[in-house]
C-alpha cells in the first residue's frame, strides 16, 4: 500500500478508504496532476496595475536565461525601485510614527524561503529576502537585524524619503485615523508568481504595508503561507489586501493546498475568499485578493471587493485583467 493511502487508512480505517468518495477523489488528485503536462512556455502573474511593469521585467529576465526565482526577484525589483510608488519600496507611505518600513518574502522551486520584515532603508527588500534564504540558515529576519544583515552583505543603506509620502503623512496626522480603505490608495503590494521554461515555479511578495500602520506592525506579505506560498509540485499563490485577514486564514497556503486536493487555481482562490468571509463579520469593510497558478499554467484570481486588477504574461502577451469578486460593488 502506498504511504499516503496507508496513513489515510490508518486514520479512517480501510473500509472508509473504499467507501468515502470525497476521500478517494482527494487521494487520487495529486496523481492525476502529476500526469498533467507542465506548462513550459514561461508565465508571470502579479497583483495590481503595477504588475504589468513587473511582468515585463520578469519576462525579460527569463529571456536572458534567468530562473523562475530570478524572474520573481527582478520583476518586483522594478517596482521597488520606482520611488513614485506609494505602496511598495522606499517611496511607500510610512507608519504612524512617520517611518517607512518594508516587508518582503520570496520562495523558490525547491521550497526554500526567505523573508524580511519591518526593515528600513533597504531599496530592494525582496532581494534581501532572497539573501536571507540563500546565505543564512534562517527564513525570517526582522527590523534592525534584517538591516544589519543587509549591511553585512554589502548593501548600502538608502535614506530616501518621499516628499509626497511625507506630505500625505502630515495630512493624516491631523486626524490620525486608522481605517483600511478598500482598494484605494492606502494599501497595496506586489505579489508575483513566475514559471520558467523548465516549468519551475517561484514567487515573491513585497510591500511597505498598510499606510500609517502601528510601529512594528507586520501584515501578510512577508509571511510564508500568508502573503505567498509556492510548492513546485502543485502551484503557487499570493495575496494582497488586509494582511490581518490573510494571516488569520493562512491564505496563500490554503490556496495551494486546495489546488493539491484537485481544485483549479480559480476554484481555490474563490474558496479561500469564502473562508475569509466566513471568519470575518466585517468582511464588507475590507479588500483581500488572491492570485494562483498551477503546474499546468492555469491561473486563478478572486477578491472580496471588486476592483482587484492583476497582470498576466502568458503566450507572449502581457495584459491587465479584473478579478471576479465576492461582492459585486
Ligand atoms: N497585504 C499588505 C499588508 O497587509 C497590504 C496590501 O496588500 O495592500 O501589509
Amino acid at each position: 500500500m502506498k504511504r499516503r493511502n496507508f496513513l489515510l487508512g490508518g486514520i479512517l480505517g480501510s473500509g472508509a478508504m473504499l467507501t468515502t468518495p470525497w476521500i478517494s477523489s482527494w487521494a487520487s488528485a495529486p496523481e492525476k496532476r502529476r500526469r498533467s503536462k507542465p506548462f513550459m512556455d514561461g508565465l508571470v502573474i502579479s497583483t495590481w496595475n503595477a504588475g504589468i511593469v513587473a511582468n515585463e521585467h520578469a519576462w525579460k529576465t527569463m529571456q536572458e536565461g534567468g530562473s523562475a526565482l530570478d524572474m520573481a526577484e527582478k520583476g518586483v525589483n522594478a517596482i521597488e525601485a520606482d520611488f513614485s510608488n506609494r505602496y511598495v519600496g522606499l517611496g511607500g507611505l510610512p507608519d504612524r510614527e512617520g517611518t517607512t518600513t518594508l516587508d518582503a518574502c520570496i520562495m523558490d522551486s525547491k521550497g526554500m524561503a526567505g523573508s524580511v520584515m519591518c526593515v528600513e532603508k533597504v531599496k530592494y527588500p525582496s532581494s534581501l529576502a532572497r539573501l536571507v534564504m540563500e546565505r543564512t540558515p534562517h527564513v525570517q529576519l526582522v527590523g534592525a537585524g534584517a538591516q544589519q544583515f543587509a549591511v553585512e552583505q554589502g548593501i548600502a543603506l538608502d535614506d530616501y524619503v518621499s516628499e509626497e509620502a511625507q506630505q500625505m503623512y502630515d495630512e493624516w496626522l491631523v486626524k490620525s485615523e486608522y481605517k483600511p480603505v478598500i482598494n484605494v490608495e492606502n494599501h497595496d503590494t506586489i505579489g508575483l508568481l513566475a514559471m520558467d521554461r523548465m516549468g519551475d515555479l517561484a514567487g515573491v511578495c513585497t510591500t511597505s504595508g498598510m499606510a500609517f500602520k502601528m510601529k512594528g506592525r507586520v501584515g501578510d506579505s512577508p509571511i510564508i503561507g500568508a502573503g505567498l506560498y509556492v510548492d513546485n509540485e502543485v502551484g503557487g499563490a499570493t495575496a494582497t489586501g488586509l494582511g490581518e485577514a490573510v494571516v488569520r486564514t493562512c491564505g496563500s497556503f490554503l490556496v495551494v493546498e486546495l489546488m493539491r486536493q484537485g481544485m483549479s487555481p480559480q476554484e481555490a482562490c474563490e474558496v479561500a475568499v469564502d473562508r475569509i468571509r466566513k471568519k470575518h463579520a466585517n468582511v464588507k469593510d475590507f479588500q483581500v485578493g488572491f492570485l494562483a497558478v498551477n503546474k499546468a499554467g492555469e491561473v486563478g484570481a478572486f477578491s472580496v471587493q471588486p476592483g482587484f486588477s492583476y497582470a498576466l504574461h502568458k503566450h507572449g502577451e502581457n495584459k491587465l485583467f479584473q478579478a471576479g469578486s465576492l461582492f459585486k460593488g
